[in-house]
């Protein structure tokens, strides 16, 4: 099993930090910062041997150079954003396997909300790190990639296991929720998880990780009929005042 921790920073990212406990390999998922990751390791007594990053926005590699500097640790990141992504190792490109100790992810690419964005999948545990491409009723916006490549990343995440954790990378889920409610208002399973999401954010509760079985019945990007339906509301959200 994983131990896996929740570090939120900044306005409304998710850092995870991965733990496998016979080896004592510790993952960083895209360290925006690296102080409140590095605090969160020692506080746990782990030792951060890795940094996985998903893609080469700031908020997603912001850390990388701080905590190789304090840990020694090796940074993995996808190959096609190498040159963007500070103190990089290791590049990895779609079905390469990655090692965490006894335990082992593999990368999935997933193009749309940047050019190479990877995801990490840890099929044993049931956890898939997949920085901005699929949001708890969302996805990621489509800066360098087209609708359709985001469409067809989408489908190879949506194919994974009902149990498949999801860990995202930003607590951005009572928006997307308002979203998915405008174009999908008629969902059953859609309106009781928003009553649950509006009653934890009130108390400031983490909505992440989601499950794929949640997405795919609650995510209006995953529930579009066809590829022009999705680019249509991935073009709506952007304008989107919930
Ligand atoms: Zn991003």
């Amino acid at each position: 099993m994983l131990n896996i921790l929740r570090i939120p920073v900044l306005q409304d990212n998710y850092i995870w930090l991965v733990n496998e406990p016979i080896s004592g390999a510790t993952a960083v998922i895209d360290p925006a910062l690296a102080e409140p990751v590095l605090e969160a390791a020692q506080i746990h007594g782990w030792h951060i041997t890795h940094i996985l990053n998903t893609h080469w926005h700031p908020d997603h590699v912001g850390g990388n150079a701080a905590i190789k500097a304090a840990t020694g640790c090796h940074i993995i990141g996808p190959l096609a954003e190498h040159d963007k992504i500070t103190a990089i190792d290791e590049t990895v490109i779609d079905g390469d396997i990655v090692e965490l100790g006894k335990v082992t992810a593999r990368v999935i690419d997933v193009p749309g909300h940047t050019a190479g964005h990877n995801a990490y999948y840890f099929a044993d545990n049931c956890a898939l790190f997949c920085g901005d491409t699929l949001f708890a009723m969302g996805c990621g916006r489509l800066f360098e990639g087209t609708a359709t490549e985001m469409w067809q990343s989408l489908a190879k995440l949506s194919s994974l296991p009902d149990d498949t954790q999801v860990y995202c990378a930003h607590e951005y889920t009572l928006s997307n929720g308002k979203f998915a409610l405008h174009v999908d208002g008629g969902n059953q399973a859609l309106i009781e998880r928003m009553a649950e999401v509006v009653a934890k954010r009130v108390s400031n509760i983490a909505t992440i990780p989601t499950t794929m079985a949640l997405e795919r019945a609650t995510n209006p990007f995953l529930l579009a009929k066809n590829v022009d339906e999705f680019a249509a509301r991935r073009i709506a959200k952007d304008s989107f005042k919930g």
